[in-house]
């Protein structure tokens, strides 16, 4: 029988905690292959999946689950000699060098593990007469793994997961997500280190087109692929940008619209129980991503902080993993999200928040704040 070795590999550092978090990834494994017939148990810090129909399908879902470190694909049996050699004289190899591995959790196994090593090198040898050993730098490693459940695994080749915590170990926080490339990318991130998200998207209908809006539903669904569903607050940033717009100086209009978001952002975090805002800032990329403009934007917050995974990135690493969770080409169709629609030639490059405090005392900030609220819609993507 084909069974699935699962590893994790964090979640040994955490100590008392570990329950927790291996309870939490079993959890999102079962989550993750509810659509799928499967068994999924435990034994000696490792995680097993068998009984499974759709092999492949099963092992492209594992590779999504955060806290997996890699897996093995196994065949299963009955951990006797006579059982084992069997199955050894199954395989076929190809020419080249081998190795055999054997693991001896279960010591009853009445054969010491160096031993049976050789001897079933020696079986593999009878049968493959291209093949040679080579016990340093073998072409092909076979790993017998004797459990103490009666059971043992063999097997060849191991894929690597994503790594990281399982989803929602480290809390819950706010992802604010743009129609480009750079925030699903940080909320991949922030998902990865066990942080569940819910995500904030501001339009600016009608200077937006619905399909700018639809683009963020296509980059939410990718999300969910990582985060499970992601709930998608959409907010209308029309009103504000207007009278930014109409009453204060051009080149303070990101600033001071990237303060409100961060305000709106942060009134929704504690509503909704989630303890920090995300965003796919890098440092210098742009004008509002100066150390002084974060400062600037990031002072209007009380009670949270902000966690911007991408800080230190370049746009070609953070491209590269929007590549790998395939939100690249939705990132890169043309429809403008809100940003760009009022855009002044020359932003402020190094904002002070006392100027920024001067340019928002020409604006109803209450008012505004409490209006782009009241248009929030919540939308559910799964
Ligand atoms: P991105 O690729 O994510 O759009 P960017 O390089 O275009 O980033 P900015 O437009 O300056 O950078 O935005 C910086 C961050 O602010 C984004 O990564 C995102 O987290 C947040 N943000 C920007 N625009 C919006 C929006 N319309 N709705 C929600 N969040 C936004
Ligand atoms: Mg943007």
């Amino acid at each position: 029988m084909r069974a699935i070795l699962l590893r994790f590999g964090e979640l040994f550092l955490k100590g008392e905690n570990r329950h927790l978090f291996e309870n939490a990834l079993l959890n999102n494994i079962r989550k993750k292959l509810s659509g799928q017939k499967f068994k999924l148990y435990r034994t000696q810090g490792r995680i097993m999946v068998s009984d499974f129909e759709d092999e492949e399908e099963v092992v492209g879902l594992l590779t999504k689950v955060f806290g997996l470190y890699s897996l093995s694909i196994a065949e299963e049996v009955d951990a006797t000699v006579e059982k084992i050699i069997d199955y050894i004289k199954t395989i076929k190899l190809e020419k080249g060098t081998f190795k055999v591995e054997v693991n001896r959790a279960d010591k009853r196994f009445p054969i010491k593990s160096m031993d049976f090593a050789s001897e079933l090198g020696g079986v593999l040898l009878d049968n493959n007469k291209n093949a040679e050993v080579d016990l340093y730098n073998p072409d092909r490693k076979i790993v017998v793994d004797i459990r103490n459940n009666g059971k043992a695994y063999v097997f060849d080749k191991t894929i690597y997961c994503q790594g990281g915590l399982p989803l929602g170990t480290s809390g819950k926080a706010l992802l604010l997500l743009s129609g480009g490339i750079d925030s699903p990318v940080a909320g991949y991130l922030m998902a990865k280190r066990g942080l569940k998200l819910e995500a904030l998207h501001f339009h600016s209908y009608p200077y937006t087109s619905p399909e700018a809006k639809q683009k963020v539903f296509d980059l939410a669904k990718k999300l969910s692929v990582y985060n499970d569903e992601v709930r998608v607050h959409c907010i209308s940033f029309t009103q504000v940008q207007e009278s930014i717009h109409q009453n204060c100086s051009p080149e303070f209009m990101i600033t001071i619209m990237r303060r409100i978001m961060m305000r709106i952002a942060e009134k929704i975090c504690q509503r909704e129980s989630l303890g920090a805002i995300v965003t796919g800032e890098s440092l210098g990329q742009v004008a509002s991503q100066t150390m002084q403009s974060m400062t600037v934007t990031e002072s209007v917050l009380k009670k949270i902080p902000v966690f911007r995974p991408c800080i230190g990135m370049d746009k070609e690493e953070i491209v590269s993993i929007a590549k790998n969770i395939d939100t690249f080409k939705i990132s890169i169709l043309p429809f403008e999200d809100c940003c760009t629609v009022f855009l002044p030639k020359n932003p402020v490059i190094k904002p002070r928040v006392a100027q920024a405090e001067a340019e928002e005392g020409k604006l109803n900030l209450e008012e505004l704040i409490e209006g782009a609220l009241a248009t929030e819609e919540i939308v559910v993507i799964k």
